[in-house]
């Protein structure tokens, strides 16, 4: 009798995207993300217009004039230009910390959820969450999560937090609690990593400069395919050192490019013109929760910057039945951490709130 293989491990289902069917009908109002924005026009122009070299080699002029007043934004002494936010944030804990360290951070975290588990696949590391609304925690709950520095706990080696939070809703760490956590970070030695993936929605929300936000923290990216809407790019900073190293596993993980100026321009592009409207897109989201609450059963958390979240489940309606009609009239939205999120941006105008309110009002009205 044959014998029975070892067994296989095979995942149940397939990694890729699904591409929208050839009949879907265009997306006309996209709440979905942030990152769905289109560049521009003039955008696409200056990309045109940016003079290369070879990244990697050090070669080109536009990645470091983009890495150079990233530094300089940030107030930290190098930057290094990356494919990804999600790329930072490993790059960070790589060189950060080994296998085995701890890094503490938020229990809605990105690093936890929405990196396809790569801290266990890859970093090595273990994620201790804290809890606290809004996607924050305090400094008396860090100090309640310090560990005894013993062979039996896991050696604590950084803290991360996320401005803005974007589960717990895109809010905004006021600068007092993150300038009290990064400090007790500090008391232990610990590096300290600030997921800025929308940093530059928190300093136009509370009227911070980047510098000044983020000096408390050793590390801190900014994502340039969120609200900035370009379409590839974020900048991680910090110091010489901490740069020096975060190099070598940009080439380990093929992050390093070649004529990636072409991508840069288009991230300096943001940074001269789409930084301060980002005020508007905070408009459009206060605007579309106002509407939000007048619809009966649904509980909406007041938004600080872009994005909205809400809760239907009172309403009895589906969720999937929810999204599916609003994609029938063209509107694009998503759920996250258990509730709808709707994202403004770039690409979403204040008559378009008005219309994805008429629309949302219908698609809960006719259940
Ligand atoms: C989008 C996002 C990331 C990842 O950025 P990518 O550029 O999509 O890899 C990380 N953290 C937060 C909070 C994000 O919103």
């Amino acid at each position: 009798m044959p014998r029975a293989g070892p067994p296989r491990y095979r995942p149940a289902m397939s990694f890729a995207p699904i591409r929208p069917p050839a009949d879907a009908p265009p997306v006309r109002i996209n709440l979905y993300s942030d990152t769905q924005t289109r560049p521009t026009p003039a955008m696409k122009a200056a990309m045109m217009e940016a003079e290369l070299g070879d990244e990697q080699h050090g070669d080109d002029p536009t990645v470091w004039a983009l890495t150079d007043r990233m530094a300089a934004l940030l107030g930290k002494e190098a930057a290094i230009f990356l494919p990804s936010g999600t790329m930072c944030n490993v790059i960070a804990i790589l060189t950060n910390c080994r296998k085995g360290d701890e890094v503490l951070a938020h229990e809605t975290s990105h690093i936890l959820h929405s990196e396809g588990g790569t801290h266990a696949a890859l970093t090595g590391v273990q994620i201790l969450p804290l809890k606290g609304p809004g996607g924050q925690f305090t400094a008396d709950d860090v100090r309640a999560a310090i560990r005894p520095k013993t062979r039996y706990a896991p050696p604590q080696q950084m803290l991360e937090v996320e401005q803005t939070a974007n589960i717990g809703g895109g809010t905004v760490w006021p600068l007092a609690q993150l300038n009290a956590v990064a400090a007790v970070a500090k008391e232990q030695g610990w590096a300290t990593h600030m997921d800025g993936a929308r940093l530059m929605n928190a300093c136009v929300a509370v009227g911070v400069s980047p510098a000044e936000m983020v000096a408390g923290w050793d590390s801190v990216w900014l994502d340039f395919t969120k609200g900035l809407g370009a379409p590839l790019g974020a900048v991680l900073a910090g110091s010489k050192d901490f740069i020096g190293q975060a190099w070598r596993w940009k080439q380990r993980l093929g992050g390093s490019m070649r004529q990636g100026g072409i991508c840069a321009a288009a991230c300096l592009y943001s940074l001269d013109h789409h930084v301060e409207r980002l005020a508007d897109d905070h408009a459009n989201a206060r605007a579309l929760a106002r509407g939000l609450r007048q619809l009966p059963g649904v509980v909406v958390q007041e938004p600080e910057t872009n994005l909205v979240f809400f809760d239907i489940n009172a309403t009895g309606v589906d969720f999937d039945r929810f999204v599916g009609q609003l994609r029938a009239q063209g509107i694009m939205i998503s759920g996250l951490g258990g509730r709808v999120r709707a994202c403004t941006h770039l690409d979403v105008t204040a008559p378009m709130i008005d219309e994805a309110l008429t629309a949302i009002r219908g698609a809960l009205a006719a259940a």
